[in-house]
């Protein structure tokens, strides 16, 4: 092999960049992190500053350099994976962002979706039909009508053509090819099959979607594959010369690195929230219940793959919220302590209908419920029924892909932080009742951009070295009586129904 022996992940995610150096087993050779602010301007509204994430992001890139000892000469090729749906606009000849970056979670939108969807005489599903996607706050087309329909002048810089959209992606890729100096206004499918603005099907711009937004398609980054050379590092950059050659939203990312390459194949990522997806091979499943249709991951000319994806808002948030707004544990890993003080959840439900119910319920109006309280229940019994909430929201998703594909899983592939706890990993696995394998590279969604990057230059020769990289650290069987374990869950979907519909129509974020 030549002196390139590595490959460089970076990894712009909701809270924290992070670059990750891999080598071609697939192991982490350093790791550079840093965090940004998270900037809420009013409640439901959530920002990042576009140029703090890209400080951030040459910050740790240098960082993970240093700490491999190497330089950009020993980088074969470097991947891009980011939070998804998250829309920056700039301007094309300054290079400055109109407005910060409006996050994912943000629900500033709901007005603007109502105004759309309510005018579309075949309601939201026209929208799905073409995209796979519901028409919501989470897209990203309502966040860039917002920015042009809230800052002064956007409109019409929009329509001259000096300004441009992208997802973190595109913002990132940009900057890193040279921004006002030559840098490439791309993005990937993944990316761009979360914006509400393409057709899943034909991986191209739908004009009709755009006017319907007032979006000029002036606005749009080409439309690349997860796996080609977009461009090179900058002229004096850190990265000059290098190829920035693989681009994958982080769940599509994360089904990557999980080697989820066969139909049916299932990964799901337990973070602040959940992120379940199923591979459902080249040709896009639009679900009956409740799911997303949405692209996995195209490597370069070859064809193109789908998944069908359950999103759950609440997971781990759940966790920090015990931890922070009832102050009942100091830190998160110390839920599982407290869990294990009692024998099981005492009757006690928790669903964290926050901000309403993703998949597969999608009920904006929701707002969180704790049922079943008796004079018995203790901190213990709530613990519990905090971490139960998670996996009981992922069995929710798994049956519903289950539906869907007509093929019962057989096993869940599973990754994030909430994975250290070994009393939600056993739960989940009696709940699902498939075993639950977590493997040994932690650091799935930068390792599946790497990958990407890898396979576009040669340096990976394809899915089978993934395959062939990825081992097994802990697996963890369904246990238990099935009897009792579906009796909890019928508890489960009774309490759901608790949060939906019990307070004015017009619950305020
Ligand atoms: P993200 O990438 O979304 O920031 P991570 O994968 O880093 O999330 O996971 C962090 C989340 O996992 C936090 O919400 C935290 O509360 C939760 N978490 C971390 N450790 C544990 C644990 N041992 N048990 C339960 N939840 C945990």
């Amino acid at each position: 092999m030549s002196e390139q022996q590595y490959i460089l992940a970076i990894d712009e995610g909701t809270t924290s960049a992070r670059a990750i150096v891999f080598d071609h087993s697939g192991h982490v050779v350093a790791i550079g992190q840093q965090e940004f602010e998270q900037i809420l301007p009013r409640a439901g509204w959530v920002e990042h500053n576009p140029v703090e994430i890209m400080t951030a992001v040459n910050e740790v890139v240098g960082q993970a350099l240093v700490k491999a000892g190497i330089n950009r000469h020993q980088l074969a090729a470097v991947g891009v994976t980011n939070q998804r749906e998250t829309t920056v606009v700039w301007d094309k000849n300054t290079g400055e962002p109109v407005y910060n970056a409006i996050v994912w979670q943000d629900g500033r939108t709901g007005a603007i979706v109502d105004e759309i969807a309510g005018g579309d005489t075949l309601g939201t599903e026209r929208y799905r039909q073409i995209t796979g996607e519901n028409i919501s706050n989470y897209p990203s087309a309502p966040k860039i009508k917002w920015i042009l329909d809230n800052v002064d002048g956007a409109r019409e810089r929009a329509e001259a053509g000096d300004l441009l959209f992208g997802t973190a992606d595109s913002w990132v890729v940009w900057n890193l090819t040279g921004g006002v100096n030559g840098g490439v206004h791309v993005t990937d499918v993944t990316n761009a099959s979360r914006t509400l603005l393409m057709d899943v099907r034909e991986l191209t711009w739908r004009e009709d979607i755009c006017k319907d937004f007032g979006i000029p398609t002036s606005m749009l980054p080409e439309i690349k594959s997860s796996s080609e050379i977009y461009g090179y590092g900058a002229k004096n950059s850190l990265l000059i010369d290098t190829p920035i050659a693989g681009i994958l939203g982080d769940q599509q990312a994360a089904t990557f690195g999980q080697a989820c390459f066969e139909s049916g194949n299932v990964k799901n990522t337990y973070g602040t929230g959940c992120f379940v997806l199923m591979n459902t091979g080249t040709e896009p499943v639009f679900s009956k219940n409740g799911l997303l249709t949405t692209v996995c991951y195209k490597l370069g000319d070859q064809k193109t793959v789908y998944a069908l994806e359950g999103s759950v808002a609440v997971a781990g948030s759940l966790v920090q919220w015990l931890r922070d707004n009832l102050r009942m544990i100091d830190s998160a890993p110390e839920i599982e302590e407290l869990a294990n003080t009692v024998e099981d959840n005492g009757g006690a439900y928790i669903v964290p209908a926050f901000s309403g119910l993703f998949a597969p319920y999608w009920r904006n109006e929701a707002r969180g419920a704790l049922v079943g309280l008796t004079r018995y229940v203790n901190r213990g019994h709530l613990a519990r029924a905090v971490i139960e909430a998670t996996a009981f929201q992922t069995r929710d998703v798994v049956g519903a892909m289950n539906a869907d594909s007509g093929v019962p899983i057989t096993e869940l592939k599973v990754d994030g932080g909430m994975t250290a706890n070994n009393t939600l990993m056993q739960f989940q696995a009696d709940q699902v009742g498939v075993p639950v394998i977590r493997p040994v590279v932690a650091e799935t969604t930068a390792l599946g951009a790497a990958y990407a990057a890898g396979i576009a230059v040669g340096f990976w020769s394809g899915e089978q070295d993934v395959i062939d990289n990825w081992a097994e650290d802990k697996r963890w069987e369904p246990k238990g009586d099935r009897e009792e374990n579906d009796r909890l869950y019928r508890n489960w979907q009774k309490a759901v129904t608790k949060t939906f519909d019990w307070v004015d129509k017009d619950v305020k974020d």
